[in-house]
């Protein structure tokens, strides 16, 4: 047999988790490869946090960043305390790529560019005698009994002891992470829960929304409603677009509104002084329209509201934008405080995977041992990364599963041979 062909670890997917994993099981087999179907590594890793990677959070309780991932989260606790965050920071400071701490805790390269991230993987398994095969993508895999016994790849096919599959999700196709892995697994005998667009933007029906392209608006608090119930709220800064809304809190509320619209129609009210009571608001509408009571309504709001919202706002109020302010009625103002504290708008749809940041749902974690990431049911199979069944909120928390999960998975693939080898 060609022995070029044959390998103790094989790694298929080059992102975050692959490239990790591959350098760990470098530290202890001397035949490991990477096959990457782009010809180029970290494709998407180099988009991440807008090309500055959010490598991770600045959580450092397991148990309060294991809760961040909601009921699936347990999954990650052993993977956490053998490779967590203080591992992770460590890992990069150590390896001339310092990082710093932004605001709400998110972990970022001091250079603030995601490529020194990467160049760390890169050289990491450099260093451990990688051999890394880029324009290599797998098109197969073939098993007898509960083992895998060959990829097949568009250069021909790869032997391996143990294999590692980190092909990501199904978002940002454009990417790589085309959901390849999904069939491959399903065919092993694996099952794959349902895959949703996850931190995804939402089209919003109301056309005043989408005149409002382009603005961001910081702390305002959006509530999710069905049925006339509160489901959720949140605080924080959201962004307008030409379909609907985006930025951090849309992103982190997405997976919620797209359970709900499952069970029906979804509305969300905007809070434009969530650190104002009807009261309080409505005082300083009075102020405000005392100090300015010879000017027209149209002219009195520049103090309270960003310069694109007027507009839209003295439309939606119903008030005459010409009328002098100092005629505007109890009834009026008690209008337009309501409206300043929940501007009604209505759920079309989510993005789809094309502009999600990730995938929700995945390789079912119960069919993963959590431990060492290795399959319940094909013995020399692990999984790390974006095609398990986690996925947490925007903030650094869905890399680090990549390098939790990554770690482990590399680590255990190789160890279990040098025992096998010894035992
Ligand atoms: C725009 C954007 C911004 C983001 N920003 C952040 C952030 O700042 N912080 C954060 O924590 N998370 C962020 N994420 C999420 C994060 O990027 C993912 O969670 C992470 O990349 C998943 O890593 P992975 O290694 O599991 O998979 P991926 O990064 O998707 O890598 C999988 C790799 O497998 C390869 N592959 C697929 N199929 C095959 C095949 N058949 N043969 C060979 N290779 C194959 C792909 O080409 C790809 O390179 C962001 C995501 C997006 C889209």
């Amino acid at each position: 047999m060609n022995k070029d062909n044959v390998f103790d670890v094989a790694i298929i997917g080059g992102g975050p988790a692959g490239t990790l994993a591959a350098g760990r099981a470098g530290e202890f087999c001397e035949k490991v490869i990477l096959l990457e179907k782009n010809a180029r590594l970290g494709r998407k890793l180099l988009i991440t946090g807008n090309g500055r990677c959010n490598l991770t959070q600045a959580e450092f309780n397991i148990r309060e960043m294991v809760e961040k991932f909601g009921e699936n989260g347990k999954f990650l606790f052993s993977s956490l305390s053998a490779f967590g965050v203080k591992e992770t920071i460590e890992f990069f400071n150590n390896r001339d790529c310092k990082t710093k701490t932004e605001r709400g805790d998110r972990v970022f390269p001091e250079s603030d560019k995601a490529q020194d991230v990467l160049d760390v993987l890169v050289k990491y398994m450099a260093e451990n005698g990688v051999t890394v095969s880029c324009d290599s993508g797998v098109i197969d895999l073939e098993k007898q009994d509960n083992r895998i016994t060959r990829l097949i790849t568009n250069k021909g096919e790869i032997i391996a002891k143990n294999y590692i599959l980190c092909t990501g999700g199904k978002s940002f196709p454009g990417t790589g992470s085309a959901g390849d892995g999904f069939k491959w697994v399903e065919k092993l005998g694996h099952h794959v829960t349902e895959l949703t667009p996850s931190l995804t933007a939402l089209n919003i029906k109301e056309d005043w929304v989408k005149s409002l392209q382009g603005l961001s608006l910081k702390n305002i608090e959006i509530s999710v409603f069905q049925n006339d119930e509160k489901k959720e709220n949140i605080f924080g800064e959201m962004l307008f677009t030409h379909f609907g809304i985006s930025g951090p809190i849309i992103l982190s509320i997405s997976k919620n509104v797209g359970k709900l619209m499952k069970k029906g129609k979804v509305t969300l009210s905007l809070d434009l002084k969530p650190a104002l009571d009807f009261t309080k608001l409505d005082r300083r509408l009075q102020r405000d329209f005392l100090k300015y009571q010879n000017k027209i309504y149209k002219n009195s709001l520049d103090e309270l509201l960003p310069q694109n919202l007027i507009p839209i706002i003295i439309k939606l109020s119903g008030i005459d934008p010409d009328k002098q302010v100092n005629s505007i009625t109890k009834e009026e103002r008690n209008r337009l405080t309501n409206l300043l504290k929940s501007m009604n708008m209505t759920v079309i749809s989510l993005q789809g995977f094309e502009h999600s940041l990730i995938t929700s749902g995945g390789v079912a974690i119960k069919e993963i041992d959590p431990k060492t990431m290795r399959s319940k049911l094909i013995e020399n199979l692990f999984f790390a990364g974006e095609i398990i069944d986690v996925d947490g909120p925007t903030g650094g928390y869905n890399l680090q599963v990549c390098w939790s999960t990554g770690y482990v998975a590399g680590e255990n693939a190789a160890k279990s041979l040098i025992i096998a080898d010894y035992g």
